[in-house]
């Protein structure tokens, strides 16, 4: 909401020659999630920290993707202590609500990070905890009584651990519920991506020769949507044996009721119609050993998976409490459409539900997809009125054509009954179409090189199989498994 406050920070701005746009969402106190919400990385994020040196103040403008030296900064301010101001100073000095920093604060010096310039727009704040700006950096060095300083280090990166059952070839719903996320994030986190084929064994162990063929194809799918082998490690679940001694060590943690209580665990079994193996109940504990063994801080995931998650984070509390801090709470992340619907209408397209449309999908297939795709019973002729909520053609137009004002277009005329089923799938095919071709062309390029591909997966294994191994190490040093070995003198 552009209230008072933010109008009258708005004219300052102005006054002082710094470009800007206001970016509104509902309020939000925590960095990340206003990041996260914007759907930008954190590195193109800056706060405003208020901090008390000494005796006065000064207002200090970093990027959030790094942290404060505070030896530097005391040497460059000239103070022996510097402090974060509390809420109620930082409310008497600014007159704003505690988290709701602006970037300009006249009553103090300014001093601004060096590496906020390396950007040409950051995200600041506002004065409004829902409203962010969306600065032109370089613009900030006007902010009057200020100073470019070198203040402020690059942080560790966190890291996210996410991956894919080889179930089949990925889908749509993948993309918008995951893999978006993975690309976009790769540069920002130390990612690494799961081939989940000890997983895939849960849903039927006989079918081995397809779930080898089908890791194939989910490698490359992640391959061809721009996971690049340079910046992420990509591996296979079965390369790392330790993944599986970790899930035996948490399998103790979880009881039988506590794991038949999981909602993605009863969910699936209905929808797939299991008899459930030992290893399908169980899959969250392993889940938990995938991204705990990597000690993982976020996992991009669709909205089916946040209970799996959930049991993680619990696992890693009680081994925390138990055993002492060793692993980090994993957040999910859920992608931009939390859980696509099925071209069958049904609540969530699936590779074992067969009613997908794939990324490798050709476009004669696409187009026979999109011809025979559910769109509203209810609408029997093309005058009727139409319904476009939790109409496949309509969700698919909303996520992925880029022609905003097409898709309203069509849904208004949809839902007048003035545009028939043809012309919505006509316009569909074309965008989805565009949509599926660089990631086309790309597939074609691992393809068409199949021993780079192997090599790739073949070192990104042993990779990520010296972090687990790490990992496991100090669980099993902290469980005293080591001193039951130790002779005594
Ligand atoms: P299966 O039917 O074998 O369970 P799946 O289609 O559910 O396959 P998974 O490998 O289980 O695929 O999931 C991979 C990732 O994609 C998970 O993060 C999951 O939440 C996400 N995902 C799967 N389907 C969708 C969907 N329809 N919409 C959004 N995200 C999805
Ligand atoms: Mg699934």
């Amino acid at each position: 909401m552009i209230d008072a406050i933010v109008q009258k920070n708005n004219n300052t701005l102005t006054q002082l020659g710094i470009q800007f746009t206001n970016l509104e969402h509902p309020p939000i106190k925590e960095i990340y999630d206003c990041m996260r919400f914007l759907g930008l990385p954190v590195s193109d994020g800056m706060s405003t920290l208020i901090m008390k040196a000494d005796d006065s103040y000064v207002a200090l403008l970093r990027r959030d993707d790094c942290k404060l030296d505070l030896n530097k900064a005391c040497k460059v301010i000239g103070c022996s202590r510097l402090n974060l101001a509390s809420p109620a100073e930082f409310e008497a000095l600014t007159h704003l609500p505690s988290g709701a920093a602006f970037v300009v604060n006249p009553d103090v010096k300014t001093y601004i990070d060096q590496k906020v310039f390396e950007k040409e727009f950051i995200i600041g704040g506002s004065g409004s905890l829902s409203v962010s700006n969306r600065y032109h950096a370089i613009d900030l060095k006007n902010i009057p009584d200020s100073q470019v300083v070198d203040i402020a280090d690059l942080k560790a990166k966190q890291i996210i651990l996410t991956g894919d059952t080889p179930s089949g070839k990925l889908h749509i719903g993948h993309y918008v519920g995951t893999l978006e996320n993975r690309v976009k994030l790769q540069h920002e986190y130390q990612t690494y991506i799961l081939l989940a084929n000890v997983h895939a064994y849960a849903n039927d162990y006989r079918q081995f020769e397809k779930i080898n063929q089908d890791v194939y194809d989910v490698y490359l799918d992640n391959l061809s949507v721009g996971i690049d082998p340079e910046v992420s490690t990509i591996y296979l679940e079965s390369g790392i044996p330790e993944t599986m001694e970790l899930s035996s060590y948490f399998m103790t943690m979880v009881t039988h009721a506590r794991a038949m209580r999981n909602p993605s665990v009863k969910e699936e079994i209905l929808y797939k119609n299991l008899d459930p193996t030992m290893a399908f109940i169980g899959y969250p504990i392993l889940q938990a050993a995938d991204i705990l063994g990597f000690k993982a801080n976020l996992v991009p995931v669709g909205e089916d998976q946040s209970p799996v998650i959930e049991q993680t984070r619990e696992i890693a509390v009680d081994f925390n409490k138990v055993f002492g801090s060793t692993f980090p709470l994993p957040e999910a992340m859920i992608g931009r459409v939390a859980r696509l619907i099925g071209t069958d209408g049904k609540k969530k397209m699936s590779k074992s539900g067969g009613n997908s449309i794939l990324l490798s999908e050709d476009e004669i297939s696409l187009k026979k997809k999109i011809d025979s795709c559910y769109t509203d019973p209810t609408r029997i002729h093309a005058t009727d009125p139409g319904h476009v909520e939790g109409n496949p053609v309509f969700e698919y137009h909303r996520a992925f054509n880029p022609n905003i004002e097409e898709v309203k277009d069509l849904e208004d005329r949809y839902r007048l009954g003035t545009v028939g089923d043809r012309e919505v799938k006509d316009k569909l095919f074309i965008a989805l179409n565009n949509f599926l071709k660089p990631i086309r062309e790309k597939r074609k390029y691992y393809e068409d090189r199949p021993e780079v591909a192997k090599e790739i997966l073949r070192e990104g294994t042993l990779r990520a199989q010296k972090v687990v191994a790490t990992t496991l190490a100090e669980v099993k040093d902290k469980m005293g498994f080591a001193n039951l070995l130790k002779t005594q003198k």
